[in-house]
């Protein structure tokens, strides 16, 4: 600790005992009350205002109540995705472990800009990157990625890559520099976060070009090469394919293995955004719902929604391993340079000053190890399955009612089957 800041930005170590203590007691506290408080409570934003209006940092605080007063109120406003009664799953309850590496992560505050800043932490985040390549289909050899903050960088990310690879002068002269405009597809079932891509990277809204779904709500393949070669024939360039790998509504797969001819018939980048579904490459049985995936340029997977770890953690894989570093390598005097072998994150992604997103992923895969992820994950599906048989026709005003007996029926299954 920095001597002059002690006491000040840095407590003395009894005081610093005294709040781990306090902080990890108000913690198990909130995780046993919680099955008995309500989900969510409807917010009143004036009471809030009012509420944080005495804080005017003009005069120091207690550490201990500045703790409890956030934990208190959190408890008492926020939509709690760690309850039991829970079930936008897009959200799960997080690890333990994650919880655990966040509070490792903060303490020792590794700066993941630079590799030589912090090997481990750099080697940790490439081995996941590997690992998860691996299990989406690809060779080792071939793999490279990136931790994003979500799935809505990673998707950016993606948008950002394939122009490059597309238009190796974008990096340069922009889009202005372009002879026609670029395009890109994804169904009207797709994630808006792709829109705002496009807006980021100055291609506008206009370029995204929505494709029809199937009656299943499946990206529709003739709608797909209808609306290629009617742009192809009005100018435009088109440049990416996104196949959608478990919508965000619907829960639907695109035909994945189809839209990859397409795109490579075409020249096109096929980007599979997997953010949630993707963790079904951990379950054997689900594999085959992806097939197909081995085939995309690049996938975006996000480790906080079904695997659960705490809030956020995408990842953008490629099987171009040179693409990240063409798309975003700069280098400069005030950065140390490169070790042998390694690429410094800084250079490689979106972001500069990053935070270490991977090792929540990283402790919580070497805990629970792919078969605790396995039994989860099939568990949840065998509990989806269920609900798809309920009648969740609801009779008017009988909402509540027939809501509470879908989860009665759903609590008895899970006793049932242990
Ligand atoms: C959640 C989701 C996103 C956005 O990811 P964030 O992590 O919320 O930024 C993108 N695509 C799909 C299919 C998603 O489910």
């Amino acid at each position: 600790m920095h001597r002059e800041n002690e006491g000040v930005l840095q407590l003395r170590e009894r005081e610093r005992a005294k709040l781990w203590q306090r902080l990890i007691e108000r913690l198990e506290q909130y995780f046993r009350e919680l099955p008995e408080i309500p989900v969510a409570q409807p917010p009143n934003v004036a009471a809030l205002r009012a509420l944080l209006s005495s804080f005017d940092f003009a005069r120091p605080g207690d550490a201990l109540e500045a703790v409890e007063f956030v934990i208190e109120e959190l408890r008492r406003t926020q939509v709690h995705t760690p309850h039991p009664r829970y079930f936008g799953l897009f959200n799960p309850a997080p690890t333990s472990m994650g919880i655990a590496a966040d509070a490792i992560v903060a303490a020792l505050n590794p700066q993941l800009a630079a590799w030589s800043h912090n090997p481990l932490a750099s080697e940790i985040e490439r081995h996941l990157v590997q690992t998860f390549g691996q299990r989406f289909g690809w060779q080792a050899p071939n793999i490279d990625g990136v931790f994003c903050t979500a799935g809505a960088e990673a998707n950016h990310t993606a948008v950002l890559t394939s122009l490059c690879h597309a238009f190796p002068e974008f990096r340069t002269s922009g889009l202005r520099g372009l002879p026609s405009q670029p395009v890109l597809y994804i169904s009207c079932e797709g994630h808006h976060s792709i829109l705002k891509a496009a807006r980021l990277c100055g291609l506008g809204t206009a370029a995204v070009h929505e494709v029809d779904v199937d009656s299943l709500l499946r990206l529709d393949l003739r709608s797909l090469e209808a609306k290629i070669s009617e742009d192809r024939a009005r100018g435009f360039a088109p440049f990416l394919v996104v196949a959608t790998a478990g919508t965000t509504t619907a829960g639907v797969i695109d035909p994945l293995d189809r839209i990859a001819a397409v795109a490579s018939r075409e020249g096109l980048w096929l980007h599979a955004d997997a953010a949630w579904g993707g963790a079904a490459v951990i379950v054997p049985e689900l594999r085959d719902v992806l097939a197909g995936i081995e085939r995309a340029d690049s996938i975006t997977f996000d480790a906080h929604k079904w695997l659960s770890v705490p809030m956020g953690a995408g990842i953008y894989l490629t099987r171009h391993p040179e693409i990240l570093t063409q798309t975003f390598s700069t280098a400069t005097g005030y950065m140390p340079g490169g070790h042998l072998g390694t690429v410094d994150p800084y250079a490689h992604s979106i972001q500069w000053s990053r935070r270490f997103t991977g090792l929540k992923v990283f402790l919580s895969l070497a805990v629970a190890g792919w078969p605790g992820y396995e039994a989860v994950l099939r568990r949840q599906v065998q509990m989806g399955k269920l609900l798809g048989h309920v009648d969740l026709r609801v009779p008017a005003g009988g909402r509540v009612e027939r809501l509470t007996r879908v989860h009665h029926e759903l609590s008895n299954h899970c006793r049932r089957s242990g």
